[in-house]
This record gives C-alpha cells, structure tokens and sequence, in this order.
C-alpha cells in the first residue's frame, strides 16, 4: 500500500478527480489502480477566494515495487505507515490481583480499555454517576441553578469532555499511532466514521454519551468492573509501594497498580496527595473569558464566498497575540457553533466553557480567550494555582450576582473599559443566565491589560473579530491543570511505586484525545509492570 500526501484539489471537484490524481501522480496508466481510501481530508482556506482541498491517499497499485522505485527519492510517495496497534502482553489466566483505575474520563477509559483488552480485568473507581444520572444533574445547574459537587460537567462517567465540542485534534508527536488507536475505537463506540479522515474531526455531546455507554460496555463484556459514586479520598502506601485505594466510605481496595486519571478539576484529590507525600508541583494555566460572536461573523471571515460550504462546516479560528507586558493571550477550546456552559464543580464558584452538538449549528461561535500564567505568579507552593483558580471563580460568582449566572461585558465596553449595562446584537448563550457588568475585577490587573491590547490586535486576523457586541462572560480558570504529579519513565509518580498519574490531571495531557493516548501509553506502563517486564515501549 502506499500513501501520498498533499493531493491538492479544489473544493468542490468531481469525484473522479480524486482517481485523476493519482494517475498522474504516480504516471501509471488506469488499469494499473487497484484501489484507493482517504486516509486524511483537511482543507487549506489560507487563499479565501480560492480553498482547496488537501488529501493524504493509501492506494493500491498493480507493480507497487516498480512504482516506488521510480518514485524514489519523494516524499510525497512513500509506503503507508502500519497503524494497527499491538498490544504488549497479556495478562496470566490466573491473575491474582487488578489494576485499579481512579476516574472514567477520556484517559481513564483507554487506561481501563486495553488493560481490559489484555486480560486484566481493571476495576474502575469513577466519583460521579453514570452519564445518564449525570446529563440530568449537569442540566440542573444549567436550568435550576442547582449544582451537584460530584455530579456535573466536571465530575462522572465519561469525565469532563463528556459535555463538550469533542474536538479530537491534538499537537502530540505520535510516532506509535496511539492516536489512530484512539478514532478507531470511538468509531467502534458508534462516533461517526469520518473522524478517522478528516483532518479536525469533532463528535458533539450528545454522541459522546453514547459512545461512553458503549464503552463501558465493552470493557465489562471483557470483564472490567465498575463502582460509580465512589471517590477516592485516601491512598494506602507502604514504605513508597501503593498498596491500595481507600473510598469515601472507609472501604479499602487492595491493588499495587492504581492508575491515577482524575481530571484538572480533582482539587481535594490534589490536596490528598500532597497531605499524603506523593510528589506534586505547581505547572503554568492560562485564565481569562469566553468570548462569543455570531458564527456567520467568522465563516465570513474565514471562507469568504465557500462559507457555509457542507464541506467546510462551521468555521473555527485560532488567535495569538503577543501583548506588551510579556504576556501571551490566545484562543483556546473554540467551539463553532456552540454554546458556553457553566463548567463549575464547586459550590458559589462560577466558570465557564464551551460545547457544542455535532451538528455545530448555533447561532454563535464561542472561544476562551486566555492568558498564560506561570507559578512564579502566586506564592510559592505546589497547590498554589488551585487556590489562584478559586479565588477567581469566587469573584465571577460575586459579579455574576451570586446565583450562577455569568459575569458579562461586551467586547467594546470591555476594550473602553466602561461597564456594561445592556446586551447589543449578540445573545450569549450561557446558562443559566449572563448579568452585564464590568468584567476589570475579575481577574488579575496583568491578565486584564494583556486582553485589552489582544482583542483589537485580534480584528487583524479575523476581520470583525472586535465587533463591539461581540460578548465576554467569565471566567476561563480550568484550562489545564494547575498541578503536575510528576512520573518517572516507567510512568509511575516520582516516589510512590505502583502509583500511575496518568491524563490531564497529572499534566500530561491537554483534551480529550491527548488524554486518551495517554491513558494508552499508561495502560502498557501498568501491564509490563504487573507481568514483570522492564521494557517500556
Ligand atoms: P477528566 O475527563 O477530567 O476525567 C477525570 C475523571 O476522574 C472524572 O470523571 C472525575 O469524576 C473522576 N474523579 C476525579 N477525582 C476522583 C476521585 N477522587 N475518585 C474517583 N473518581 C475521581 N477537550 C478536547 O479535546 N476537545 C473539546 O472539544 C473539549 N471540550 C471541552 C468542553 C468542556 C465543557 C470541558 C469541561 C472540557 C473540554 N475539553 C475538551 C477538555 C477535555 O474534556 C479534557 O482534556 C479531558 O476530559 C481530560 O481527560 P482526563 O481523563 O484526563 O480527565
């Protein structure tokens, strides 16, 4: 089989140009194409006036040693990768003892999948309900301003990109194809088959419950177990060997293999490993606002006269400006026709961000608009950026009017730095409700100043983008996690065996399918472990 890469073609092109292509590119005659599928289908909309497509094709070809002789050389003609993922070992038929997995979301499902697709039965501890429980507690906040701290847009099965975009892009290096590892079982999950070619695949929230059912699913058909509402409130660690679990309840789970995939949002986790001596550190966030715009605004914008185009969808964006006072501001999480959503999972706290169903068809266009911060912003002490993270969403509360609406400004008031009274063209769509103020003493003075100069700076690359109604509500704090529980190579924490931080949680991911490959990476880390091998992949 071989692939070639960047086949250009116009957007709207026959069918038949696609075999066109490749005949010519490879100057084979017809009968010699045997076949051929998208691998990847992206587009390049840098030229407006003229957006193409961009293939990368595995194909099949009579004489493939003559033709890749001939080819030699190129890089755009080269044999296709093998994508099938192998599994390292597997598990004894007489295993004694399982694996635990602390948290059901992207990553503790994949750290939870290929254990059980290698034999080891894990037993997985997830605090919150399971989705469906949860879809009605998370819509509780959102319509009766009733919040559930362990059951929310945070909190239960499927984890905290369970009511979301599901963008499944990420920048990870990914040489062992995890990643494909990832789409394909989603789409065995019942994801639509295009996330495995097209280049910014996205699933919406309410497949995503779905899928995280049929995941479930498959990992007790294999025989994984699992105890919904059930957190983790302590560890059981012997001269640095983990030895087990403790629950809420008091109940003890022995295992010496515990897979630690919480979430950013896990902050009394957090504070029960440091108090327990697992290794911890502070690591840099970035905070700031949702800002919302009509998304006809940024089709336009984007795709000029192709914008609407089936092919094209609702267009997203991507914004970094370099502000005076050394700071970076940036996009973050876009969600094409979407909404905003109160993601708090703690009480008179409010946070916002985005979802979006896979169908991307509201009205607006919403993205977080961030600035980096670094621990050398807040006192010096591992747990230091939680305490920055609540003070913040404190705050938001407060001027939200302390009954979970959101804190809102327009964007032109926000930039004159005048409060906001009313709502101009643009309807936020943050539930349960957005009260117009001045958003200046919602975060800190840098952050606000860096936002100020980006937002105009912002128009020059997205004409429009400083639409004086365009709408902020905040704030933005769960970007990532404020803390790292650092691993050694073996993927087990610093100076606590058998104790696998794993996911975003931990720091080593950032979305849901970073998260994901990591639970996978994780998941091999575990299995050699218990099966006594030293060789990590
Ligand atoms: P999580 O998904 O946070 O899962 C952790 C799980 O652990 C949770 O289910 C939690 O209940 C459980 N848990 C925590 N503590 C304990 C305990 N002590 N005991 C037992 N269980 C515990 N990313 C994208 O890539 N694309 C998107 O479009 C996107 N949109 C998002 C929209 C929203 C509203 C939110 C909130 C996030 C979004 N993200 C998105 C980010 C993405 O959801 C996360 O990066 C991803 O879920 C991280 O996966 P994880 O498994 O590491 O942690």
């Amino acid at each position: 089989m071989l692939r070639l890469t960047n086949v250009i073609l116009p957007l709207d092109h026959p069918e038949a140009d696609l075999a066109a292509a490749i005949l010519e590119r490879l100057a084979i005659p017809a009968q010699d194409l045997l076949g051929f599928t998208v691998f990847r289908r992206g587009y390049d909309a840098r030229r407006r006036s003229a957006i193409t497509l961009v293939y990368t094709l595995h194909v099949e070809v009579r004489d493939e040693p003559a033709v890749l002789a001939r080819m030699s050389g190129r890089t755009d003609v080269v044999i296709a990768p093998d994508t099938s993922y192998k599994y390292v070992g597997q598990a004894p038929a007489n295993l004694a003892t399982r694996p635990v997995v602390i948290g059901f979301g992207p990553c503790g499902i994949f750290a939870a999948l290929i254990l059980a697709q290698m034999g080891f039965r894990p037993l997985i501890l997830e605090r919150g309900k399971v989705v469906r429980e949860r879809t009605r507690d998370t819509w509780g906040l959102w319509r009766k301003r009733v919040l559930n701290p362990e059951s929310n847009v945070q909190f239960g099965e499927g984890g905290a990109g369970t009511f979301s975009d599901g963008k499944l892009h990420s920048q990870i290096k990914d040489p062992k194809h995890y990643g494909r590892k990832v789409l394909s079982e989603f789409v065995q999950a019942h994801a639509p088959e295009e996330i495995l070619y097209v280049s910014k695949p996205h699933i919406g929230t309410f497949r995503l419950v779905k899928m995280v059912e049929a995941m479930r699913e498959t990992i007790e058909s294999l025989g994984g177990e699992f105890r919904f509402e059930s957190r983790v409130t302590d560890l059981d660690i012997e001269r640095g060997q983990i030895r087990g679990v403790v629950l809420e309840n008091g109940e003890h789970i022995a295992s010496d293999h515990v897979v630690l995939a919480v979430g950013h949002s896990a902050r009394d986790t957090f504070q029960m490993l440091y108090d327990r001596g697992v290794y911890v550190e502070a690591k840099p966030f970035s905070i700031g606002f949702r800002a919302e715009h009509p998304q006809s605004l940024i089709d336009r914008a984007r795709f000029g006269k192709f914008a609407g185009h089936p092919l094209l969808g609702a267009a997203d964006y991507k914004l970094v400006h370099h502000a005076k006072n050394g700071r970076s501001v940036y996009s973050f999480c876009m969600c094409p026709g979407g909404t905003v959503v109160a993601a708090t999972s703690e009480p008179e706290r409010v946070v916002t961000n985005g979802m979006s169903q896979y169908s991307r068809n509201e009205r607006n266009a919403n993205s977080g608009i961030v600035v980096g911060i670094t621990p050398e912003d807040y006192p010096d002490h591992p747990l230091a950026g939680i305490d920055l993270q609540r003070e913040l969403e404190s705050r938001a509360f407060v001027l939200g009017g302390g009954n979970y609406d959101a804190p809102g400004q327009l964007l032109g008031d926000f930039v004159a730095g005048r409060p906001s009274t009313q709502l101009g063209s643009v309807i936020p769509s943050y539930k349960p409700g957005v009260r117009m103020t001045d958003l200046g003493p919602s975060l800190p003075d840098y952050a606000i100043e860096a936002i100020r100069e980006a937002l105009p700076a912002f128009d020059r690359q997205i004409r429009g983008y400083a639409l004086p109604d365009a709408v902020l509500t905040g704030v933005e704090t769960r970007t990532s996690s404020p803390v790292r529980i650092k691993r050694l190579d073996n993927f087990q924490s610093l100076n606590t065996r058998g104790l696998f931080p794993a996911g975003e949680g931990a720091g080593y991911a950032g979305g849901i399918l970073s998260a994901a490959v990591d639970g996978i990476k994780v998941a091999e880390a575990v299995a050699l472990s218990m099966l006594g091998r030293t060789d990590v992949r």
